[in-house]
């Protein structure tokens, strides 16, 4: 079975044969970090191309003949039609890329990358956070560069769930049921033009997986679905939501995830020569190679070493009780079948991943990715060191800094996080080609040269339009549902872009603090309101439903941001996701990160919004630890680490308090001299922007994986 192409006709949209190739456009999500190409769509219904979430596929059946007979009369619009479509064609065609030249060993290699989630854009609602944006980032670089790499994932039919706050602050979950054919995806069929199939066995039964493409640039990502009729009911359920907390619906994600994730490539005629997998989700499909070896004859210790060589793990959690794990009588119930096919025992195969706690036996999926993989990593350089402390003792008779764990900084697919304005003033000072220079630490030296009127200029314009989102949205929920009034102001009716705005924008988990800044509530609504000096806060982000604690969080934040007291300068902008993200980090001053350590793995967004030129103000956890240099940010709290929680978050919070009063505002607010610009705040943003833009990039980021995992791996 060869990978073909198997969608319909791309002009099943019924478009004009002028533009008819907006239709090819549609099903590669190229446009999505391409701002010109992007604008085709937009342009003929800007209205239209928001309800439809900025999906172009559902945006090009709902667009009405007069909005298209419009921009076919615009020679501007065809001009940059044509160019755009010329674009696409030499980029998806490119016989040489970065990767063809730099390792042409490695020609006609093949990577497949396993994630249960990916990120990539709004109008593919597969992810709930970081770790599926930044596989998201991964796949799009890997396109960039031309890196031979093969996503693999679920797609998920109610996607990750939808966020409303009521009046109190309560988060209510809503779901949409996504209609895969109007979206971005299309079905991989067989040479009959039926489903292509796989299937694994769960206990009892037979479970039938079908699969959807989605097109990155020119990396494929394959989605595994199991709603088809073929199954009962629950297993058609398998693929309807993002982590589910049921462990008997997990273990059965992660089964189709690794095992079938390993098929689904068999069934296309993939050889894969390298196997990396982002979290220990996707740990099953190193014993699936294992059986396959153990098939064909080797031993297990041989195919096991045959495997480990070729497979490398990421790990993205820095404390015991985050780790993946299933009790064991589960997993036996499970895998009772597998073992004998792997020629090991029940012993043996639970003492790959067996991991003892006080409350029992469970199997760790970290411990299974760590034994059969020979390479791994974390994803900063605190990271690095703290997985190597946690996981010593899977080697005993090492010291921690010889346990076989090292680190790859995460980074950020610049494209997709940077702002039109600042992508065209980065095009003007840095280099007309600045975007084959993205990592270049010597090209970002030239940032010194943009002009700090620009800049600033940027920087208010953007507030703006973050500004004119939120009300627009504000706008439709006070027209269409019958929220209180305060309800509109708190969701950023009265924001002002020439106040110094703080951005706080993440996943609602406890140990990332969104309500640190709250703890001394009269001393913060001193700094807010302060005539002369005022602050506003952005807040937005959601709790997982089975998360308690983190919506306590959140109705705490949501019930501050309502207090009359904050004079509507405090903000929370409901259902977080990657277009509101998008508008967060282009446009805030300051990032805030607050997360307990060692807690934070790495954390990307503050890598995002100090490209956009905001000036980050983080927790030294994660990325922050190894970036903070003194002068392109601010640290929240100092190395110190209290055994009691309560003490650290007074500790931490007190100090927040203090390099607010005493440095951020002064800073943003004080015009020397004649001087209507903040120079020394403008000053210490080129210095974030120049020593940050490149370090924490993804081209950075992919090109230390191919150097020192994916090349090794394959060799
Ligand atoms: C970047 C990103 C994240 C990760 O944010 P952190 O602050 O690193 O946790 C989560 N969600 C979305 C939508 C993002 O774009």
């Amino acid at each position: 079975m060869v990978d073909k192409k198997n969608q319909e006709s791309p002009n099943h949209f019924n478009l004009p044969k002028k533009i008819e190739r907006l239709g090819e456009l549609a099903y590669n999500l190229w446009w999505t970090w391409n701002p010109d190409a992007a604008r085709l769509f937009s342009l003929i219904d800007e209205a239209l191309w928001d309800e439809t979430r900025h999906n172009p596929v559902d945006f090009l059946h709902r667009v009405e003949r007069p909005s298209l007979n419009a921009v076919m009369d615009d020679d501007a619009y065809m001009e940059n039609y044509t160019e755009q479509v010329a674009l696409f064609e030499e980029y998806v065609a490119a016989k040489e890329t970065w990767f063809s030249r730099q390792h042409a060993e490695a020609a006609g290699k093949k990577i497949a990358y396993f994630s249960f989630e990916f990120g990539l854009h709004e109008s593919v609602p597969v992810y709930a956070g970081g770790l599926g944006v930044l596989a998201g980032d991964h796949l799009k670089e890997a396109s960039d560069l031309g890196v031979p790499i093969i996503g693999v994932g679920f797609i998920y039919r109610q996607g990750y769930f939808t966020q409303h706050i009521t009046e109190d602050g309560w988060q209510e979950t809503g779901h949409y049921i996504h209609n895969f054919n109007e979206m971005p995806v299309e079905p991989v069929l067989d040479g009959d033009g039926e489903p292509l199939m796989i299937s694994v066995q769960l206990p009892g039964r037979e479970v039938f997986v079908r699969i959807w493409r989605v097109q990155v640039g020119r990396v494929p990502l394959y989605l595994m679905d199991t709603d088809i009729p073929k199954n009962t009911y629950n297993d058609r359920q398998l693929n309807a939501r993002l982590y589910s907390s049921d462990p008997e619906v997990r273990i059965s994600q992660e089964i189709i995830l690794g095992i079938g994730g390993v098929r689904v490539l068999r069934k296309l005629g993939y050889e894969i020569d390298v196997w990396h997998m982002n979290e220990g989700h996707s740990g099953f499909l190193a014993l699936e190679r294992i059986r396959e070896y153990v098939a064909a004859g080797k031993s297990f210790q041989e195919a096991k070493d045959t495997v480990r060589k070729r497979t490398i793990f990421t790990t993205h959690t820095p404390v015991p009780a985050g780790i993946d794990m299933f009790p064991v009588w589960l997993v036996e119930r499970f895998f009772f079948n597998m073992w004998s096919e792997l020629g090991i025992d029940r012993n043996e195969f639970i003492n790959l991943a067996k991991q003892t706690v006080e409350w029992g036996d469970f199997f760790s999926m970290a411990n299974l990715a760590l034994r059969l993989s020979a390479h791994a990593n974390g994803v900063s350089e605190l990271h690095g060191k703290v997985s190597r402390e946690m996981f010593n003792f899977l080697w005993p008779d090492r010291e921690p800094e010889q346990v076989p764990i090292t680190h790859v900084t995460n980074g950020v697919h610049t494209m997709t996080w940077l702002s039109e304005p600042m992508a065209r003033l980065y095009e003007t000072y840095l280099d007309k080609n600045w975007l084959d220079h993205l990592d270049d630490v010597e090209m970002w030296e030239k940032v010194a040269d943009i002009p700090n009127e620009f800049l600033w200029k940027i920087r208010l314009e953007q507030k703006r339009k973050m500004i004119r989102f939120l009300t627009d949205r504000a706008r439709r929920q006070w027209l269409t549902e019958a929220v209180h009034p305060v309800q509109i102001i708190a969701g950023g009716v009265m924001l002002d872009p020439a106040v110094l705005t703080i951005g706080f924008a993440r996943r609602f988990s406890t140990y990332k603090r969104g309500n640190l800044i709250l703890r001394d509530f009269d001393r913060l609504l001193k700094i807010i309101n302060d005539r002369n000096m005022p602050v506003q806060i952005v807040f937005s982000g959601k709790a997982h439903p089975a998360d308690e604690p983190g919506k306590l969080i959140i109705q705490q934040v949501y019930r501050a941001v309502k207090d009359a007291k904050t004079g509507g300068r405090m903000v929370f902008v409901e259902d977080y996701d990657m277009n509101v993200a998008r508008y967060l980090l282009q446009s805030v001053d300051v990032w805030l990160n607050t997360p307990r350590r060692p807690n934070e793995a790495s954390g990307t967004s503050g890598m995002k919004a100090a490209m956009n030129g905001a000036l980050n103000f983080s927790v030294l956890d994660g990325w922050w630890h190894e970036a903070y240099n003194g002068s392109n940010g601010w640290a929240v709290g100092d190395l110190t680490d209290f055994p009691d929680t309560n003490q650290q978050d007074d500790y931490d919070a007190s100090h927040l308090y203090d390099v607010l009063e005493k440095e951020i505002v002064p800073l943003y607010y004080n015009r020397f001299g004649n001087s209507v610009l903040p120079d020394a705040w403008l000053q210490r943003v080129k210095n974030s922007l120049r020593t940050l833009s490149p370090q924490f990039s993804m081209r950075r980021m992919l090109k230390e994986y191919i150097e020192n995992l994916y090349v090794d791996a394959l060799s």
